[in-house]
Protein backbone atom coordinates (compact mmCIF):
# COMPACT_ATOMS: atom_id res chain seq x y z
CA UNK A 1 0.00 0.00 0.00
CA UNK A 2 2.50 2.45 -0.74
CA UNK A 3 1.36 5.68 -1.59
CA UNK A 4 -1.06 6.08 0.59
CA UNK A 5 1.13 7.90 3.62
CA UNK A 6 0.17 11.21 3.10
CA UNK A 7 -3.30 10.31 3.00
CA UNK A 8 -5.61 12.19 5.65
CA UNK A 9 -6.44 10.31 8.48
CA UNK A 10 -9.28 9.60 10.96
CA UNK A 11 -10.05 7.23 13.82
CA UNK A 12 -13.38 6.15 12.40
CA UNK A 13 -15.11 6.85 8.98
CA UNK A 14 -19.16 6.24 8.93
CA UNK A 15 -20.97 6.14 5.75
CA UNK A 16 -24.19 7.29 5.64
CA UNK A 17 -26.51 10.19 8.03
CA UNK A 18 -29.48 8.66 8.81
CA UNK A 19 -30.46 8.43 12.12
CA UNK A 20 -27.76 5.05 12.09
CA UNK A 21 -24.85 7.35 11.20
CA UNK A 22 -25.33 10.68 12.91
CA UNK A 23 -26.13 8.63 16.19
CA UNK A 24 -22.41 6.71 15.46
CA UNK A 25 -20.95 9.87 14.87
CA UNK A 26 -22.01 11.73 17.78
CA UNK A 27 -21.24 8.20 19.89
CA UNK A 28 -17.45 7.97 18.64
CA UNK A 29 -16.86 11.54 18.61
CA UNK A 30 -17.86 11.39 22.84
CA UNK A 31 -15.65 8.08 23.08
CA UNK A 32 -12.80 10.44 21.55
CA UNK A 33 -11.96 9.19 18.64
CA UNK A 34 -11.58 11.64 15.46
CA UNK A 35 -14.63 10.88 13.17
CA UNK A 36 -15.74 11.86 9.73
CA UNK A 37 -18.96 11.06 7.96
CA UNK A 38 -19.84 10.67 4.49
CA UNK A 39 -23.56 11.18 3.12
CA UNK A 40 -23.97 10.93 -0.82
CA UNK A 41 -26.99 13.03 -0.65
CA UNK A 42 -26.94 16.58 -0.28
CA UNK A 43 -28.50 16.30 3.05
CA UNK A 44 -28.92 14.47 6.15
CA UNK A 45 -31.94 12.23 7.41
CA UNK A 46 -31.40 8.85 5.32
CA UNK A 47 -34.82 7.14 4.73
CA UNK A 48 -36.52 11.00 5.47
CA UNK A 49 -33.95 12.98 2.92
CA UNK A 50 -34.93 10.72 0.11
CA UNK A 51 -38.75 9.40 0.66
CA UNK A 52 -40.37 12.49 -0.06
CA UNK A 53 -42.99 10.79 -1.57
CA UNK A 54 -46.82 11.98 -0.70
CA UNK A 55 -48.30 10.39 2.43
CA UNK A 56 -44.21 9.38 3.68
CA UNK A 57 -44.72 8.71 7.10
CA UNK A 58 -43.40 6.21 10.11
CA UNK A 59 -45.92 3.41 10.82
CA UNK A 60 -44.36 2.95 14.37
CA UNK A 61 -45.71 5.97 16.75
CA UNK A 62 -43.38 9.23 17.15
CA UNK A 63 -43.52 8.92 20.32
CA UNK A 64 -41.38 5.57 20.10
CA UNK A 65 -39.63 6.13 16.80
CA UNK A 66 -37.18 8.48 18.32
CA UNK A 67 -34.00 8.88 20.21
CA UNK A 68 -34.14 7.75 23.69
CA UNK A 69 -30.38 8.65 24.48
CA UNK A 70 -31.08 11.93 25.42
CA UNK A 71 -33.43 12.90 28.33
CA UNK A 72 -33.48 16.67 26.98
CA UNK A 73 -33.97 16.09 23.64
CA UNK A 74 -37.44 13.72 23.82
CA UNK A 75 -38.37 15.90 27.06
CA UNK A 76 -38.12 19.36 24.54
CA UNK A 77 -39.24 17.61 20.96
CA UNK A 78 -43.12 17.83 20.30
CA UNK A 79 -44.13 15.53 17.80
CA UNK A 80 -47.32 16.89 15.59
CA UNK A 81 -48.89 13.19 15.02
CA UNK A 82 -49.10 9.57 16.23
CA UNK A 83 -46.95 8.36 13.07
CA UNK A 84 -45.65 11.60 12.08
CA UNK A 85 -45.16 12.55 8.12
CA UNK A 86 -41.70 12.68 6.26
CA UNK A 87 -40.93 16.36 7.11
CA UNK A 88 -41.60 16.12 10.39
CA UNK A 89 -39.32 13.47 10.94
CA UNK A 90 -36.49 15.15 8.68
CA UNK A 91 -37.00 18.56 11.04
CA UNK A 92 -36.50 16.65 14.14
CA UNK A 93 -33.14 14.71 12.18
CA UNK A 94 -32.00 18.45 11.73
CA UNK A 95 -32.69 19.12 15.56
CA UNK A 96 -30.37 16.33 16.84
CA UNK A 97 -27.79 17.57 14.69
CA UNK A 98 -27.95 21.03 15.22
CA UNK A 99 -28.00 20.26 19.10
CA UNK A 100 -25.31 18.02 19.05
CA UNK A 101 -23.08 20.30 16.65
CA UNK A 102 -23.31 17.06 14.18
CA UNK A 103 -22.57 18.92 10.89
CA UNK A 104 -18.81 19.88 11.50
CA UNK A 105 -18.04 16.12 10.38
CA UNK A 106 -20.31 15.40 7.76
CA UNK A 107 -19.34 15.83 4.47
CA UNK A 108 -22.50 15.75 2.15
CA UNK A 109 -22.40 15.08 -1.42
CA UNK A 110 -20.08 12.87 -1.32
CA UNK A 111 -20.37 8.53 -1.92
CA UNK A 112 -18.12 6.66 -0.45
CA UNK A 113 -16.69 4.00 -3.56
CA UNK A 114 -14.73 1.62 -2.38
CA UNK A 115 -13.16 0.50 1.15
CA UNK A 116 -10.00 -1.31 1.39
CA UNK A 117 -8.62 -2.71 4.00
CA UNK A 118 -5.01 -2.82 4.44
CA UNK A 119 -3.60 -5.77 6.87
CA UNK A 120 -0.16 -4.55 6.78
CA UNK A 121 -1.57 -1.25 8.58
CA UNK A 122 -4.65 -2.71 10.04
CA UNK A 123 -6.74 0.21 8.50
CA UNK A 124 -9.57 1.01 5.72
CA UNK A 125 -8.41 2.90 2.85
CA UNK A 126 -12.07 4.50 2.05
CA UNK A 127 -12.47 5.89 -1.45
CA UNK A 128 -14.85 8.54 -1.84
CA UNK A 129 -16.05 10.04 -5.65
CA UNK A 130 -13.86 12.86 -4.75
CA UNK A 131 -10.88 11.86 -2.06
CA UNK A 132 -8.99 9.02 -0.34
CA UNK A 133 -9.08 8.98 3.16
CA UNK A 134 -7.50 6.26 5.61
CA UNK A 135 -9.54 5.25 8.75
CA UNK A 136 -8.45 2.60 11.97
CA UNK A 137 -12.84 1.57 11.80
CA UNK A 138 -15.04 1.65 9.32
CA UNK A 139 -18.35 1.86 10.05
CA UNK A 140 -21.12 1.05 7.14
CA UNK A 141 -24.59 2.72 8.14
CA UNK A 142 -25.67 2.87 4.85
CA UNK A 143 -29.61 1.66 5.63
CA UNK A 144 -31.35 -1.12 5.12
CA UNK A 145 -34.04 0.29 2.52
CA UNK A 146 -31.96 2.89 0.76
CA UNK A 147 -30.82 1.65 -2.57
CA UNK A 148 -34.27 1.82 -4.44
CA UNK A 149 -35.12 -0.66 -6.90
CA UNK A 150 -35.41 0.65 -10.10
CA UNK A 151 -36.68 -2.23 -12.87
CA UNK A 152 -35.89 -1.89 -15.95
CA UNK A 153 -38.52 -1.49 -18.81
CA UNK A 154 -37.81 -2.46 -22.45
CA UNK A 155 -38.69 1.61 -23.99
CA UNK A 156 -38.84 2.84 -20.80
CA UNK A 157 -35.95 6.39 -22.25
CA UNK A 158 -38.77 6.89 -25.13
CA UNK A 159 -41.31 7.78 -22.52
CA UNK A 160 -42.05 10.86 -22.78
CA UNK A 161 -43.87 12.01 -19.78
CA UNK A 162 -41.85 12.12 -15.86
CA UNK A 163 -41.19 9.79 -13.91
CA UNK A 164 -40.87 9.19 -10.00
CA UNK A 165 -39.21 6.93 -7.71
CA UNK A 166 -40.39 7.11 -4.13
CA UNK A 167 -37.22 6.12 -2.56
CA UNK A 168 -35.94 9.24 -4.59
CA UNK A 169 -38.71 11.99 -4.46
CA UNK A 170 -38.06 15.61 -5.60
CA UNK A 171 -37.71 18.23 -2.79
CA UNK A 172 -39.99 20.85 -4.63
CA UNK A 173 -44.25 19.65 -4.37
CA UNK A 174 -44.98 17.17 -7.51
CA UNK A 175 -48.19 18.40 -8.54
CA UNK A 176 -50.43 15.80 -10.00
CA UNK A 177 -53.37 17.90 -11.24
CA UNK A 178 -54.89 17.45 -14.03
CA UNK A 179 -52.38 14.65 -14.89
CA UNK A 180 -52.96 10.89 -16.10
CA UNK A 181 -50.84 8.91 -13.61
CA UNK A 182 -49.42 5.05 -13.42
CA UNK A 183 -47.88 3.95 -10.03
CA UNK A 184 -46.32 0.51 -10.08
CA UNK A 185 -46.03 -1.37 -7.49
CA UNK A 186 -48.66 -2.04 -4.50
CA UNK A 187 -46.08 -2.32 -1.30
CA UNK A 188 -45.73 0.09 1.75
CA UNK A 189 -44.60 3.27 -0.47
CA UNK A 190 -47.47 2.46 -3.00
CA UNK A 191 -50.15 2.15 -0.03
CA UNK A 192 -49.07 5.04 1.59
CA UNK A 193 -48.94 7.46 -1.42
CA UNK A 194 -51.66 6.42 -3.62
CA UNK A 195 -54.64 8.28 -1.71
CA UNK A 196 -52.64 11.11 -1.95
CA UNK A 197 -52.11 10.78 -5.62
CA UNK A 198 -55.39 10.34 -6.68
CA UNK A 199 -56.95 12.98 -4.80
CA UNK A 200 -55.14 15.29 -7.06
CA UNK A 201 -54.80 13.17 -10.36
CA UNK A 202 -57.16 13.30 -13.32
CA UNK A 203 -56.45 9.26 -13.60
CA UNK A 204 -54.68 7.03 -11.73
CA UNK A 205 -53.57 3.68 -12.53
CA UNK A 206 -52.48 1.30 -10.06
CA UNK A 207 -50.57 -1.67 -11.55
CA UNK A 208 -50.53 -4.39 -9.19
CA UNK A 209 -48.56 -7.40 -9.33
CA UNK A 210 -49.30 -9.27 -5.77
CA UNK A 211 -51.60 -7.36 -3.34
CA UNK A 212 -50.04 -6.43 0.11
CA UNK A 213 -52.41 -6.90 3.34
CA UNK A 214 -52.87 -3.14 4.94
CA UNK A 215 -54.55 -2.07 8.25
CA UNK A 216 -56.04 1.61 8.98
CA UNK A 217 -53.22 3.66 10.77
CA UNK A 218 -55.86 5.97 12.35
CA UNK A 219 -52.84 8.48 12.21
CA UNK A 220 -53.91 11.57 14.61
CA UNK A 221 -52.92 14.61 16.34
CA UNK A 222 -50.52 13.27 19.01
CA UNK A 223 -53.12 12.73 22.35
CA UNK A 224 -51.46 15.11 24.48
CA UNK A 225 -52.88 13.17 27.49
CA UNK A 226 -50.41 10.18 26.46
CA UNK A 227 -47.51 12.79 25.28
CA UNK A 228 -47.60 13.93 28.80
CA UNK A 229 -48.05 10.48 30.66
CA UNK A 230 -44.82 9.24 28.35
CA UNK A 231 -42.75 12.31 29.14
CA UNK A 232 -43.36 12.03 32.95
CA UNK A 233 -41.80 8.91 32.89
CA UNK A 234 -40.19 8.48 29.96
CA UNK A 235 -36.64 6.39 30.42
CA UNK A 236 -38.92 4.05 32.27
CA UNK A 237 -41.29 3.44 28.73
CA UNK A 238 -38.18 3.01 26.62
CA UNK A 239 -36.91 0.48 29.02
CA UNK A 240 -40.50 -1.44 28.83
CA UNK A 241 -40.99 -1.11 25.06
CA UNK A 242 -36.95 -2.28 24.58
CA UNK A 243 -38.23 -5.55 26.30
CA UNK A 244 -40.76 -6.50 24.02
CA UNK A 245 -39.65 -8.70 20.66
CA UNK A 246 -40.28 -5.90 18.60
CA UNK A 247 -38.90 -3.64 20.33
CA UNK A 248 -41.99 -0.80 20.79
CA UNK A 249 -45.39 -1.44 22.43
CA UNK A 250 -47.03 -4.11 19.88
CA UNK A 251 -49.55 -5.00 22.82
CA UNK A 252 -49.41 -8.54 22.12
CA UNK A 253 -52.07 -10.59 23.58
CA UNK A 254 -51.45 -13.87 25.21
CA UNK A 255 -54.12 -15.82 23.77
CA UNK A 256 -53.57 -18.31 20.71
CA UNK A 257 -55.79 -17.41 17.98
CA UNK A 258 -55.88 -21.16 17.24
CA UNK A 259 -57.53 -21.77 20.20
CA UNK A 260 -59.82 -18.76 20.40
CA UNK A 261 -63.72 -18.79 19.01
CA UNK A 262 -65.05 -17.09 16.25
CA UNK A 263 -66.95 -14.62 18.69
CA UNK A 264 -63.69 -13.94 20.40
CA UNK A 265 -61.06 -13.76 16.86
CA UNK A 266 -63.56 -10.99 15.87
CA UNK A 267 -63.88 -9.00 18.55
CA UNK A 268 -60.20 -9.00 18.79
CA UNK A 269 -59.20 -8.35 15.44
CA UNK A 270 -62.45 -5.56 15.37
CA UNK A 271 -60.70 -3.87 18.38
CA UNK A 272 -57.42 -3.64 16.82
CA UNK A 273 -58.80 -2.54 13.25
CA UNK A 274 -60.39 0.37 15.10
CA UNK A 275 -57.34 1.25 17.23
CA UNK A 276 -55.10 1.60 14.05
CA UNK A 277 -51.84 0.42 12.97
CA UNK A 278 -49.11 -2.45 13.36
CA UNK A 279 -50.88 -3.13 16.49
CA UNK A 280 -52.92 -5.73 14.92
CA UNK A 281 -49.98 -7.97 14.62
CA UNK A 282 -50.36 -8.38 18.38
CA UNK A 283 -53.75 -9.27 18.33
CA UNK A 284 -53.14 -13.07 19.13
CA UNK A 285 -49.77 -14.66 19.95
CA UNK A 286 -49.36 -17.23 17.73
CA UNK A 287 -50.33 -15.17 14.26
CA UNK A 288 -46.55 -15.01 12.84
CA UNK A 289 -45.62 -18.71 14.25
CA UNK A 290 -49.08 -20.94 13.31
CA UNK A 291 -50.11 -20.62 9.62
CA UNK A 292 -53.97 -21.79 10.86
CA UNK A 293 -53.77 -18.99 13.86
CA UNK A 294 -52.78 -16.41 10.76
CA UNK A 295 -55.01 -17.67 8.39
CA UNK A 296 -57.71 -16.14 10.66
CA UNK A 297 -56.37 -13.03 10.53
CA UNK A 298 -55.84 -13.01 7.05
CA UNK A 299 -59.55 -14.25 6.41
CA UNK A 300 -60.47 -10.99 8.73
CA UNK A 301 -58.61 -8.41 6.77
CA UNK A 302 -59.59 -10.28 3.58
CA UNK A 303 -63.53 -9.30 4.85
CA UNK A 304 -62.88 -5.74 5.72
CA UNK A 305 -61.81 -5.28 2.10
CA UNK A 306 -64.59 -7.18 1.10
CA UNK A 307 -66.87 -4.33 2.87
CA UNK A 308 -64.48 -1.38 2.13
CA UNK A 309 -64.47 -1.71 -1.90
CA UNK A 310 -67.56 -1.64 -3.54
CA UNK A 311 -66.72 -3.58 -6.71
CA UNK A 312 -66.67 -6.85 -6.03
CA UNK A 313 -64.23 -7.62 -8.57
CA UNK A 314 -61.39 -5.14 -7.44
CA UNK A 315 -62.10 -5.98 -3.92
CA UNK A 316 -60.88 -9.55 -4.75
CA UNK A 317 -57.76 -8.60 -7.19
CA UNK A 318 -56.98 -6.25 -3.62
CA UNK A 319 -57.12 -9.57 -1.41
CA UNK A 320 -53.86 -11.00 -0.65
CA UNK A 321 -53.12 -14.85 -0.41
CA UNK A 322 -50.15 -14.59 1.37
CA UNK A 323 -49.44 -14.64 5.36
CA UNK A 324 -50.52 -11.58 7.54
CA UNK A 325 -46.99 -10.17 8.38
CA UNK A 326 -44.42 -12.69 6.21
CA UNK A 327 -44.52 -9.21 4.08
CA UNK A 328 -43.97 -6.00 5.81
CA UNK A 329 -47.41 -5.10 6.79
CA UNK A 330 -48.55 -1.77 5.38
CA UNK A 331 -50.28 0.75 7.59
CA UNK A 332 -52.70 3.02 5.63
CA UNK A 333 -54.73 6.41 5.42
CA UNK A 334 -57.69 4.93 2.63
CA UNK A 335 -55.93 3.04 0.83
CA UNK A 336 -58.62 0.59 0.09
CA UNK A 337 -61.58 3.38 -0.20
CA UNK A 338 -59.60 4.81 -2.51
CA UNK A 339 -60.28 2.25 -5.19
CA UNK A 340 -63.88 3.03 -5.03
CA UNK A 341 -63.36 6.72 -6.58
CA UNK A 342 -64.22 6.88 -10.20
CA UNK A 343 -60.86 8.13 -11.29
CA UNK A 344 -58.59 5.42 -9.80
CA UNK A 345 -58.18 1.73 -12.15
CA UNK A 346 -57.00 -1.25 -10.52
CA UNK A 347 -54.97 -3.09 -13.14
CA UNK A 348 -53.96 -6.63 -12.06
CA UNK A 349 -50.57 -7.25 -13.72
CA UNK A 350 -50.25 -10.55 -12.31
CA UNK A 351 -50.49 -12.44 -15.52
CA UNK A 352 -50.87 -9.36 -17.69
CA UNK A 353 -47.63 -7.93 -17.02
CA UNK A 354 -45.82 -4.37 -18.50
CA UNK A 355 -44.52 -5.61 -21.56
CA UNK A 356 -42.84 -2.16 -22.89
CA UNK A 357 -43.14 1.53 -22.46
CA UNK A 358 -43.25 3.95 -25.62
CA UNK A 359 -43.76 7.37 -26.00
CA UNK A 360 -47.10 7.75 -24.52
CA UNK A 361 -47.54 4.92 -21.66
CA UNK A 362 -47.39 1.31 -20.59
CA UNK A 363 -48.44 -1.74 -23.75
CA UNK A 364 -49.43 -4.44 -21.26
CA UNK A 365 -49.01 -8.11 -22.53
CA UNK A 366 -52.08 -8.33 -23.56
CA UNK A 367 -51.88 -5.81 -26.32
CA UNK A 368 -53.68 -3.42 -24.30
CA UNK A 369 -52.33 0.14 -23.91
CA UNK A 370 -52.40 2.79 -20.91
CA UNK A 371 -51.96 6.36 -22.00
CA UNK A 372 -49.62 8.16 -19.15
CA UNK A 373 -48.72 11.69 -18.15
CA UNK A 374 -46.33 10.66 -15.60
CA UNK A 375 -45.41 7.41 -13.77
CA UNK A 376 -44.66 6.58 -10.08
CA UNK A 377 -42.23 3.75 -9.31
CA UNK A 378 -43.43 2.33 -6.25
CA UNK A 379 -41.06 -0.48 -6.58
CA UNK A 380 -38.85 -0.70 -3.35
CA UNK A 381 -35.83 -1.38 -2.55
CA UNK A 382 -32.80 -3.80 -2.73
CA UNK A 383 -33.45 -3.89 0.77
CA UNK A 384 -30.82 -5.06 3.59
CA UNK A 385 -27.74 -5.78 1.33
CA UNK A 386 -28.56 -3.13 -1.55
CA UNK A 387 -26.06 -0.40 -0.27
CA UNK A 388 -23.24 -2.23 0.14
CA UNK A 389 -23.42 -3.61 -2.54
CA UNK A 390 -22.94 -0.92 -4.52
CA UNK A 391 -19.84 0.17 -2.57
CA UNK A 392 -16.70 -2.24 -3.50
CA UNK A 393 -15.37 -3.43 -0.11
CA UNK A 394 -12.05 -5.62 -0.17
CA UNK A 395 -11.26 -7.12 2.81
CA UNK A 396 -7.99 -9.56 3.93
CA UNK A 397 -6.73 -11.44 1.19
CA UNK A 398 -8.51 -9.49 -1.82
CA UNK A 399 -11.64 -11.20 -0.53
CA UNK A 400 -14.87 -8.75 -1.74
CA UNK A 401 -18.02 -8.59 0.27
CA UNK A 402 -19.78 -8.52 -3.20
CA UNK A 403 -18.18 -11.98 -3.78
CA UNK A 404 -18.42 -13.32 0.14
CA UNK A 405 -22.27 -12.18 0.10
CA UNK A 406 -23.33 -13.73 -3.53
CA UNK A 407 -25.06 -16.76 -2.02
CA UNK A 408 -26.47 -14.91 0.71
CA UNK A 409 -25.42 -12.30 3.16
CA UNK A 410 -23.35 -13.67 6.24
CA UNK A 411 -22.80 -11.79 9.68
CA UNK A 412 -21.72 -11.89 13.02
CA UNK A 413 -24.57 -10.45 15.04
CA UNK A 414 -25.45 -8.30 11.79
CA UNK A 415 -22.84 -6.45 13.35
CA UNK A 416 -19.19 -8.00 11.93
CA UNK A 417 -18.31 -9.86 9.29
CA UNK A 418 -15.75 -12.95 8.93
CA UNK A 419 -12.93 -11.30 6.42
CA UNK A 420 -13.45 -7.75 7.54
CA UNK A 421 -12.14 -6.56 10.33
CA UNK A 422 -12.79 -3.12 11.93
CA UNK A 423 -15.91 -2.90 9.74
CA UNK A 424 -19.09 -2.85 11.41
CA UNK A 425 -22.72 -2.34 10.02
CA UNK A 426 -25.29 -1.10 11.53
CA UNK A 427 -29.26 -2.81 10.69
CA UNK A 428 -27.92 -5.18 8.84
CA UNK A 429 -28.49 -8.56 7.82
CA UNK A 430 -28.41 -11.32 10.66
CA UNK A 431 -29.74 -8.24 13.64
CA UNK A 432 -33.26 -7.63 14.22
CA UNK A 433 -33.20 -4.51 12.07
CA UNK A 434 -36.19 -3.81 9.95
CA UNK A 435 -38.46 -5.82 12.40
CA UNK A 436 -38.26 -4.08 14.84
CA UNK A 437 -38.68 -0.24 15.71
CA UNK A 438 -35.21 0.36 13.91
CA UNK A 439 -34.75 3.30 15.98
CA UNK A 440 -34.14 1.17 18.79
CA UNK A 441 -32.11 -1.49 17.33
CA UNK A 442 -29.74 1.25 15.64
CA UNK A 443 -29.12 2.93 19.09
CA UNK A 444 -28.45 -0.58 20.41
CA UNK A 445 -25.96 -0.95 17.46
CA UNK A 446 -24.50 2.23 17.93
CA UNK A 447 -23.30 1.80 21.67
CA UNK A 448 -22.41 -1.38 20.93
CA UNK A 449 -19.85 -0.62 18.67
CA UNK A 450 -18.85 2.30 20.66
CA UNK A 451 -18.31 0.16 23.78
CA UNK A 452 -15.99 -2.91 21.72
CA UNK A 453 -13.72 0.30 20.11
CA UNK A 454 -13.49 2.01 23.56
CA UNK A 455 -12.38 -1.38 25.00
CA UNK A 456 -10.44 -1.89 22.43
CA UNK A 457 -8.56 0.96 23.07
CA UNK A 458 -8.64 0.44 26.16
CA UNK A 459 -6.81 -3.02 25.80
CA UNK A 460 -4.34 -1.60 23.46
CA UNK A 461 -6.14 -3.72 19.83
CA UNK A 462 -6.09 -2.12 16.90
CA UNK A 463 -7.79 -5.14 14.83
CA UNK A 464 -11.28 -7.24 15.83
CA UNK A 465 -13.03 -9.69 12.90
CA UNK A 466 -15.76 -11.76 13.42
CA UNK A 467 -14.56 -15.44 13.25
CA UNK A 468 -15.38 -17.68 10.80
CA UNK A 469 -17.32 -20.06 13.08
CA UNK A 470 -18.85 -17.75 15.05
CA UNK A 471 -20.21 -16.21 12.11
CA UNK A 472 -21.51 -19.45 10.54
CA UNK A 473 -23.51 -20.94 13.40
CA UNK A 474 -24.99 -16.91 13.79
CA UNK A 475 -26.04 -17.77 10.49
CA UNK A 476 -27.88 -20.87 10.91
CA UNK A 477 -29.19 -19.51 13.97
CA UNK A 478 -31.04 -16.92 12.13
CA UNK A 479 -32.27 -19.14 9.58
CA UNK A 480 -33.20 -21.63 12.15
CA UNK A 481 -35.71 -19.04 14.16
CA UNK A 482 -36.90 -17.76 11.11
CA UNK A 483 -38.33 -21.23 10.51
CA UNK A 484 -40.24 -21.37 13.20
CA UNK A 485 -42.02 -18.58 11.51
CA UNK A 486 -44.09 -17.65 8.90
CA UNK A 487 -41.98 -15.34 7.67
CA UNK A 488 -40.26 -17.44 4.72
CA UNK A 489 -43.09 -18.35 3.67
CA UNK A 490 -44.21 -15.46 0.75
CA UNK A 491 -42.04 -13.95 -1.95
CA UNK A 492 -40.84 -10.82 0.28
CA UNK A 493 -37.65 -8.52 0.76
CA UNK A 494 -37.15 -9.67 3.78
CA UNK A 495 -35.35 -12.59 1.50
CA UNK A 496 -34.31 -10.76 -1.41
CA UNK A 497 -37.41 -12.20 -3.81
CA UNK A 498 -37.87 -8.77 -4.93
CA UNK A 499 -34.62 -8.34 -6.52
CA UNK A 500 -34.39 -10.59 -9.94
CA UNK A 501 -31.23 -12.98 -9.09
CA UNK A 502 -31.23 -12.10 -5.72
CA UNK A 503 -30.36 -15.23 -3.41
CA UNK A 504 -32.79 -16.22 -1.42
CA UNK A 505 -31.93 -16.04 1.96
CA UNK A 506 -34.25 -14.86 5.28
CA UNK A 507 -32.14 -11.88 5.76
CA UNK A 508 -33.29 -10.18 9.32
CA UNK A 509 -33.21 -11.89 12.81
CA UNK A 510 -36.42 -12.75 13.79
CA UNK A 511 -35.44 -14.57 17.21
CA UNK A 512 -36.71 -10.92 19.16
CA UNK A 513 -35.19 -7.96 20.23
CA UNK A 514 -34.84 -8.90 23.96
CA UNK A 515 -32.33 -11.86 23.41
CA UNK A 516 -30.63 -10.47 20.59
CA UNK A 517 -29.86 -7.94 22.98
CA UNK A 518 -28.87 -10.63 25.66
CA UNK A 519 -26.49 -12.26 23.28
CA UNK A 520 -24.90 -9.10 21.94
CA UNK A 521 -24.10 -8.21 25.86
CA UNK A 522 -22.74 -11.60 26.47
CA UNK A 523 -20.49 -11.26 23.74
CA UNK A 524 -19.12 -8.21 24.94
CA UNK A 525 -19.06 -9.30 28.68
CA UNK A 526 -16.58 -12.51 27.32
CA UNK A 527 -14.03 -10.35 25.86
CA UNK A 528 -16.09 -10.21 22.27
CA UNK A 529 -16.52 -14.17 22.15
CA UNK A 530 -16.59 -14.85 18.37
CA UNK A 531 -14.46 -12.19 17.66
CA UNK A 532 -10.36 -12.38 17.06
CA UNK A 533 -8.91 -9.58 18.56
CA UNK A 534 -5.21 -8.55 18.20
C1 LIG B 1 -40.89 5.09 3.73
C2 LIG B 1 -40.25 4.41 4.88
C3 LIG B 1 -40.87 4.39 6.11
C4 LIG B 1 -40.26 3.79 7.20
N1 LIG B 1 -40.92 3.76 8.40
C5 LIG B 1 -40.34 3.17 9.46
C6 LIG B 1 -41.00 3.09 10.72
O1 LIG B 1 -42.11 3.55 10.90
N2 LIG B 1 -40.37 2.47 11.74
C7 LIG B 1 -39.13 1.91 11.60
O2 LIG B 1 -38.60 1.36 12.56
N3 LIG B 1 -38.47 1.98 10.42
C8 LIG B 1 -39.05 2.57 9.36
N4 LIG B 1 -38.38 2.61 8.16
C9 LIG B 1 -37.03 2.07 8.06
C10 LIG B 1 -35.98 3.21 8.10
O3 LIG B 1 -35.16 3.01 7.01
C11 LIG B 1 -35.24 3.21 9.43
O4 LIG B 1 -36.14 3.38 10.49
C12 LIG B 1 -34.15 4.28 9.61
O5 LIG B 1 -34.56 5.54 9.15
C13 LIG B 1 -32.87 3.84 8.96
O6 LIG B 1 -31.84 4.71 9.29
P1 LIG B 1 -30.36 4.41 8.80
O7 LIG B 1 -29.56 5.56 9.20
O8 LIG B 1 -29.94 3.07 9.25
O9 LIG B 1 -30.47 4.29 7.22
P2 LIG B 1 -30.93 5.37 6.17
O10 LIG B 1 -31.87 6.32 6.78
O11 LIG B 1 -31.37 4.62 4.99
O12 LIG B 1 -29.60 6.18 5.84
C14 LIG B 1 -28.56 5.63 5.11
C15 LIG B 1 -27.83 6.75 4.42
O13 LIG B 1 -26.63 6.22 3.86
C16 LIG B 1 -26.36 6.89 2.67
N5 LIG B 1 -25.48 6.05 1.87
C17 LIG B 1 -25.71 4.80 1.40
N6 LIG B 1 -24.66 4.37 0.69
C18 LIG B 1 -23.75 5.36 0.72
C19 LIG B 1 -22.44 5.51 0.17
N7 LIG B 1 -21.88 4.54 -0.55
N8 LIG B 1 -21.76 6.66 0.39
C20 LIG B 1 -22.32 7.66 1.13
N9 LIG B 1 -23.57 7.58 1.66
C21 LIG B 1 -24.25 6.44 1.46
C22 LIG B 1 -27.72 7.07 2.04
O14 LIG B 1 -27.71 8.13 1.11
C23 LIG B 1 -28.59 7.37 3.26
O15 LIG B 1 -28.73 8.74 3.44
C24 LIG B 1 -38.99 3.18 7.06
C25 LIG B 1 -38.37 3.17 5.80
C26 LIG B 1 -38.99 3.76 4.72
C27 LIG B 1 -38.30 3.73 3.39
Amino acid sequence: MTGEKNLSEFDAVVVGAGFSGLYMLLKLREAGLKTRLYEAGDGIGGTWFWNRYPGARCDVPSLQYSYAFDEELQQEWKWPERYSAQGDILKYIQHVADRFDLMKDVQLSTRVKKATYDDVNKKWLIDTDNQKVKARFCVMATGCLSSANSPSFPGLHAFEGTTYHTGNWPHSKVDFSGKIVGVIGTGSSAIQSIPEIASEAKQLYVFQRTPNFSVPAENKIVDSTLEEKIKANYPEYRKEWASKPFAYDLKVNEGKAISASKEELLVEYERRWKDGGLMFLGAFSDLLLDKTANDTAAEFIRGKIKEIVSDPNVASMLMPDHYVGCKRLCADSGYYETFNRDNVTLVDISDNSIDTFDEKGINLSSGEHISLDDVVFATGFDAMTGALDKIDIIGKNQISLRKKWKEGPKSYLGLGISGFPNLFHIAGPGSPSVLTNMLVSIQQHVEWITDCITWMREKGFSKIEASKEAENSWVAHVNEVADLTVYPLCNSWYLGANIPGKTRQFMPYVGGFPPYVKKCNDVASKGYEGFKVS
